[in-house]
């Protein structure tokens, strides 16, 4: 794959203001490292000041609403989120299905928002750890992407990341990353077609640190990484990026 690796930090409900200076050094490795494409979710508060404050890195969200306005109360549009400073939005994170009852269908529509407007969109999937016991994780993986893509495939991107995995320090087996990546990477060639939907990068999250990073970026159709706890300072995600 010729695209620059895509490393994208999803601070999640973590962040102050103070946390700016962590994100102000994460700018600056960037600087030193232009052969990837380095991006921060903040929490939506820190959205403007971060927009402001970084040269180097991508600023999304980690949500958005599938309407453009009218009565949600507490609900941010993609169009609000992209005027405060977002380039792109996190949908269909295993924390949104889980807590607030998100579906496929709900995770294709706030993609069709975002990209109506041309934000990009990392669109997140992944299996339980029943799930991936039966052996049956592969199938329900991909049937759960075919059922969340957007229409088109502007600005896309497609997170895999088994749920077992997020912040418990286990990362799946090489050959089960690869296979996986590799069948999601089917499905996007089957929607968009050989060119546009092999085009589409692949990231896989879940307890990616800069130990690990290597080995799964190196693995096939693998174009990058979705990180949670290890983005959250400079120490943690440089070295990522720096693997990558
Ligand atoms: P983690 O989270 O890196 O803390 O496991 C990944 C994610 O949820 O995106």
């Amino acid at each position: 794959m010729s695209q620059r690796y895509y490393i994208v930090g999803n601070w999640k409900m973590n962040g102050m203001r103070a946390a700016l200076s962590e994100a102000r050094a994460i700018d600056r490795a960037a600087q030193r490292l232009p052969k990837v494409e380095v991006a921060l979710a903040p929490p939506a508060t820190l959205i403007a000041a971060m927009r402001e404050a970084m040269t180097n890195i991508g600023v999304g969200a980690q949500n958005c609403h599938a309407d453009d306005k009218g009565a949600h109360t507490g609900d941010l549009s993609a169009s609000m989120l992209r005027e405060a400073g977002a380039d792109f939005v996190i949908v269909g994170h295993s924390e949104r299905r889980a807590d607030h009852h998100e579906t496929n269908g709900d995770v294709k529509a706030k993609a069709e928002a975002a990209q109506a407007i041309e934000m990009g969109v990392i669109l997140c999937v992944g299996e339980t750890e029943d799930q991936r016991d039966s052996g049956e994780a592969e199938e329900i993986v991909a049937r759960q992407l075919a059922s969340s893509l957007p229409n088109g495939c502007q600005r896309l991107s497609v997170a895999y990341e088994p749920i077992w995995a997020i912040g418990t320090g286990r990362v799946p087996q090489v050959a089960d990353v690869a296979a996986m990546h590799k069948r999601l990477r089917g499905v996007l060639v089957d929607k968009y077609g050989e060119a546009e939907g092999g085009a589409v990068r692949i990231l896989y999250g879940g307890s990616v640190n800069g130990d690990n990073a290597a080995e799964l970026l190196a693995v096939p159709e693998v174009g990058g990484a979705l990180v949670g706890g290890a983005s959250l300072t400079a120490d943690g995600f440089v070295p990522i990026i720096v693997a990558a």
